[in-house]
């Protein structure tokens, strides 16, 4: 990977890298809206091959952008000149409720501007109100196998002019039973259909189903980028696993734990390098943003700013960030897992030259764990799952701050004019509550106590989980006769049979819940008033807090570890 030590700015506009890849100008349009700057690696792959038709097995990790690999191909053969007329034109097979609500949401933004409708179709939700929108016109639907073979049996959803089907997380889809649906679903799909098949991992279970239902598919797989060894540099990596809706306070607790001279936090898209400077700006940071949309003036600005050292935070995306080279950079953050591993190890590149010590973090959602491990592997390098700081932490930190400046208060001395507000005092009070009343006021001035409260923490990668060293609940254990798996926490759950539950149901409200994928939890056993799964021990403390109060079935479920009965 070559160094471009010299270059000065970043690069224009590169979202032609998506026109380069013979997307419809008006997708590309979208793109450049939704603040892409390049196609991720699956996404520059897979594109091209899929415009022509082909069908397709397509395996990357988790967060490396498959929904738009498969999705805007998709888009821009449904509204050539030439497509068939009828409707639905598409069907895109996910596993969960939640991935059917976001790939729709997906399509529906990059297809906005070609006049696509697109509707996502799951459990739970009232059929009557689905049912009238499919008889409306719809030309992409977005659906859970389940309910999508509902709809068939009824009559409400076609599937004779259907050109396109996507079995999107086709390993996540057959975890959860929907081997099946998925077999009935492609069985009632017309021969001359494309079919594309995506999945982060490709299981045997998988490679058989495409080996039925596809035609002399490409393959393309970018799950395991090696990195040549000797190119990754010497940086202490951190990983913090940590909820979608947590990251930015994650973030804030990062940087006030760290402390960083000078620090370059990653972002996807513009849009989003955008919202988080302001919400840092908005937290008492002053973040700098730096993408490929602004105005190169105001670039050359920020970098100015930053190489002088006048700024100390900056909140970048790849290309924009591409050939800032400071020297005295000393944190990189990645405010998700990179969606490549060459990206990682590019930005982390840029820390910890000549010797010196840098750091990387790495803020990662629970599903996006295997990423990690990707990563590591192929770098031959650790990355430290580590514990957010609590705000306990942080408040110790904080009064040591404290202390270390009035003990150079001290040391420094000149302290002679305070001494008749000390003496007019120690007549009324104590001698010990007027130096504490003093380290109150001197506390606030330094910031005072953390008002923050606590960020649920999510478990760390599980594959780590006997690296941690002892510690309750991580050594391995032995089975007892009805204790659960080595490893494994049993947990129980309030609701049963009796409240309509089913094995489907948990892992459903698991995986959209926690971001546990199907594949993590075993063990599952319902009864008539409660029911019981085993999650990896790690795991088991996030999935209470993360399913705790939820409705299934439409009642409040409560969740607990399982104390034996
Ligand atoms: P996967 O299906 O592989 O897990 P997604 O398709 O859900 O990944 O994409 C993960 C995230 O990356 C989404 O937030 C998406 O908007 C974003 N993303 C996808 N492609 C790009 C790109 N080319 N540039 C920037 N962000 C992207
Ligand atoms: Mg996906």
């Amino acid at each position: 990977m070559a160094e471009t030590e010299t270059v000065a700015t970043p690069e224009p506009e590169t979202v032609s890298g998506f026109a380069a890849l013979g997307l419809d100008p008006r997708l590309v349009a979208a793109l450049t809206e939704l603040g892409y700057e390049e196609p991720t690696p699956i996404q520059r792959e897979a594109i091209p091959v899929l415009l022509t038709g082909r069908d397709m097995v397509g395996r990357a990790a988790t967060g490396t952008g498959k929904t738009a690999a498969f999705a805007l191909p998709l888009l821009h053969r449904l509204t050539r000149p030439d497509a068939p007329k009828a409707r639905p034109a598409a069907l895109i097979l996910v596993p969960t409720r939640e991935l059917a609500m976001q790939v729709a949401e997906a399509v529906h933004k990059y297809g906005r501007s070609l006049g696509v409708r697109v509707l996502p179709i799951y459990g739970g939700q009232a059929m009557g109100q689905q049912l009238r929108a499919l008889e409306r016109g719809i030309e992409v639907v977005v659906a859970t196998p389940g309910r999508a073979l509902d709809h068939v049996r009824r009559g409400t959803l076609a599937l004779a002019n259907v050109t396109a089907v996507v079995l999107d997380e086709a390993d996540e889809m057959l975890d959860m039973g929907f081997a099946e649906d998925i077999e009935a679903l492609l069985s009632g799909t017309p021969k001359g259909r494309q079919t594309m098949l995506f999945s982060a991992t490709l299981p045997p279970r998988i490679a058989a189903i495409a080996e039925r239902h596809l035609t002399d598919p490409a393959r393309v797989n970018v799950a395991r980028e090696a990195v040549p060894t000797g190119e990754a540099p010497k940086v202490r990596q951190t990983a913090y696993i940590i909820s979608r809706q947590h990251k930015l306070a994650a973030l804030g607790r990062v940087l006030d734990l760290e402390a960083p001279a000078a620090a370059l936090v990653f972002c996807r898209t513009r849009t989003e390098v955008e919202e988080l400077t302001e919400a840092l700006a908005a937290r008492g940071y002053r973040p700098e943003a730096l993408h490929g949309g602004m105005a190169q003036d105001q670039r050359d600005r920020v970098m100015r700013l930053f190489r002088a050292g006048t700024a100390d935070l900056l909140i970048a995306t790849d290309v924009a960030a591409r050939g800032l080279d400071v020297e005295h950079l000393t944190h990189v953050v990645n405010f998700h897992v990179p969606c490549d591993i060459e990206a990682y190890v590019h930005r982390i590149g840029r820390v910890g030259r000549a010797g010196r010590e840098g750091v990387a973090i790495t803020l990662a959602e629970p599903r996006e764990h295997r990423m990690l491990r990707n990563i590591e592997r192929a770098t031959g390098q650790r990355i430290e799952a580590a514990r957010l700081p609590t705000v306990a932490d942080l408040r110790a930190r904080r009064l040591e701050l404290t202390r270390e400046a009035l003990r150079g208060a001290i040391v420094e001395g000149d302290l002679d004019r305070f001494r008749v507000v000390v003496e007019a005092l120690s007549g009324e009070f104590d001698v010990m509550d007027v130096a504490l009343a003093a380290v109150k006021l001197a506390h606030r001035a330094e910031g005072g106590d953390v008002e923050d409260a606590d960020i649920p923490v999510a478990p760390p990668p599980q594959e780590q989980r006997f690296d941690r060293g002892p510690g309750p609940g991580y050594g391995p254990r032995r089975p007892g006769p009805r204790g659960p798996a080595p490893g494994m926490a049993r947990l129980f759950i309030s609701l049963g049979r009796e409240a309509g539950i089913t094995p489907r149901d948990l892992v459903g409200a698991i995986a959209n819940e926690a971001g546990l994928p199907g594949r993590d939890i075993s063990g599952i056993e319902v009864t008539d008033r409660f029911s019981l799964v085993e999650v990896p021990e790690e795991a088991a403390d996030f999935v209470v807090e993360a399913l705790n109060g939820v409705r299934m079935r439409g009642r409040r479920v409560a969740v607990r570890r399982d104390r034996g009965r």
